[in-house]
């Protein structure tokens, strides 16, 4: 039996992984969750998975919660940053599911590291913002980092049963979002609802914006170097449309290994929560025959120049990729909030990465600093 803490349980990563654990409650058991918000889902999710403790983002929701709670299941309610850090250090817990979006998942990552808590990682803003930082960390307490991310999960999977010191390169996969076809010309009228309609995943709102100008696979393009310690220059990005091939692993003999499956998220998830076992998810193969053919190309790096600015960030480092990742998440809010247009995403965020002055080697605050400074400059840009 693995005793879970479910970060970000209200989402769609959370929500897949509770699926998950519905279908094997032999296996899994929930000690905390926690959400910022859908209130009314959380309390579902409190009645069918009896959590020890819930956290919300403030005292308000706390109480809101407390109100709505009418069933035999009275958890701990608590709140704010340091109601997720309690979440994710919980005593009880064997794994820490970091599935809330964005830079809200670094201190909580950091507390179950040093709780000794292994972490299954959805949440790629982490290893962005503080990769050498967390993985340092992660390594020095003896705690595993386990994918969650479709494409490293299958990096993972395709480098079990190898030696680490055989991979030559990486090819990270990629089905370039709704717009892979759409003329830089037509960019200018891409609407928030046009740019939430996924092709391929069905995901929550940042990470489906992300998709749509491929700064997800520039985040992505990090997460991997920190990952599995590779240098960007040997990771290729390749746009594969049928998203069938969740990544592949090259070694030094030529030799190539994939990953493949259906595109959904349960079955990245329940492997980091079970490994080395499989779990049965009631999940089909894709229909090769009927799919008949699967095709692979570059990134068109001028209609998206998201995986070069990440690229720029790698070469950095230092707190540039914090600044990247910061400009990105403000940019992306405004998007969403119809303060600016789909092709400003990339301007605010270049033009913020271009003001920076990056620190080498920043310890923590020197992180969330950068972190603070890219949020203000890029607000002031747009
Ligand atoms: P989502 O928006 O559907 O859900 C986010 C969850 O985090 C919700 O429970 C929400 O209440 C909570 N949350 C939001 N803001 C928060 C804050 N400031 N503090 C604490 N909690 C907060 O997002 P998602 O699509 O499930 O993605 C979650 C993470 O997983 C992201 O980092 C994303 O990049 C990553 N990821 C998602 C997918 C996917 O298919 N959805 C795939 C790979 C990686
Ligand atoms: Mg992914």
């Amino acid at each position: 039996m693995k005793h879970l803490s479910i970060l970000g349980a209200t989402g769609s990563i959370g929500t897949s992984a509770l699926d998950i654990v519905r279908m094997h409650p032999d296996r899994f058991q929930v000690k905390t969750l926690t959400a910022a918000n859908n209130l009314p889902l959380l309390c579902r999710q409190i009645a069918e998975f009896t959590p020890d403790m819930v956290a919300v983002l403030d005292a308000g929701k706390a109480r809101e919660l407390a109100g709505m709670l009418t069933g035999p299941c009275r958890p701990d309610i608590v709140f704010g940053d340091s109601g997720y850090v309690q979440a994710a250090a919980w005593d009880s817990t064997d794994i820490v599911l970091l599935a809330m979006v964005g830079s809200a998942g670094l201190m909580p990552a950091l507390a179950a590291i040093d709780a000794k808590k292994d972490i299954a990682l959805a949440n790629k803003e982490t290893l962005v913002m503080a990769g050498d930082i967390v993985m340092a960390r992660a390594r020095e307490k003896k705690v595993s980092i386990l994918p969650v991310d479709s494409e490293h999960s299958a990096i993972f999977q395709s480098i079990m049963g190898n030696q680490v010191r055989d991979v030559k390169q990486i090819f990270l996969t990629a089905s370039g979002g709704p717009f892979r076809n759409t003329p830089k010309e037509a960019f200018a009228e891409i609407t928030r609802e046009d740019a939430l309609k996924h092709p391929n995943w069905s995901m929550g709102d940042k990470i489906s914006i992300d998709s749509a100008t491929l700064m997800n696979k520039g985040l992505e393009l990090i997460e991997a170097v920190h990952l599995f310690d590779i240098c960007h220059e040997n990771i290729q990005v390749l746009i594969h449309p049928q998203s069938i091939v969740h990544s592949m692993v090259g070694y030094r003999d030529g030799s190539v290994m994939a990953q493949m499956g259906v595109p959904d998220m349960k079955q990245a998830i329940a492997f980091a929560l079970s490994l080395p076992d499989r779990l049965d998810l009631d999940m089909g193969f894709p229909d090769f025959a009927q799919i008949q053919s699967l095709t692979f190309h570059a990134p068109d790096t001028l209609r998206f120049p998201s995986l070069e600015l990440a690229r720029e960030a790698c070469r950095q480092k230092g707190s540039m990729p914090a600044v990247m990742n910061a400009a990105n998440e403000v940019a992306v809010q405004a998007f969403l909030d119809r303060r600016m247009g789909f092709v400003d995403i990339f301007r605010i965020i270049s033009a913020t990465m271009a003001c920076h002055t990056c620190i080498d080697n920043p310890d923590l605050s020197g992180i969330i600093e950068a972190d603070q400074w890219a949020r203000a400059k890029a607000e002031s840009l747009i």
